[in-house]
């Protein structure tokens, strides 16, 4: 397969406007719960790959990839 066509089997797999997991994950949180990871998404002491491990504790899982494109505004349906 050419770079071409793998770009774009790719870019169907994970269409960008496909909801980022980080807002799903968000959506199912208690408010609480909600406030904390909005602050610790905004707090860039914390790397994305340890929050990443963190939610991974409770049960929420958010690639870091993920992580890091929502942290930088990369996600065409989240709000900022
Ligand atoms: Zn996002």
């Amino acid at each position: 397969m050419g770079l071409s066509d793998s770009i774009k089997s790719a870019m169907a797999e994970a269409p960008l406007n496909a909801t980022c997991t980080v807002k799903i994950a968000m959506s199912k949180l208690p408010d609480s719960d909600k406030k904390i990871l909005e602050s610790a998404l905004y707090d860039r002491s914390i790397k994305a790959s340890v929050l990443g491990r963190a939610l991974k504790k409770e049960n929420i899982d958010i690639s870091t990839p993920t992580i890091t494109r929502h942290r930088n505004g990369g996600c065409l349906n989240c709000a900022r």
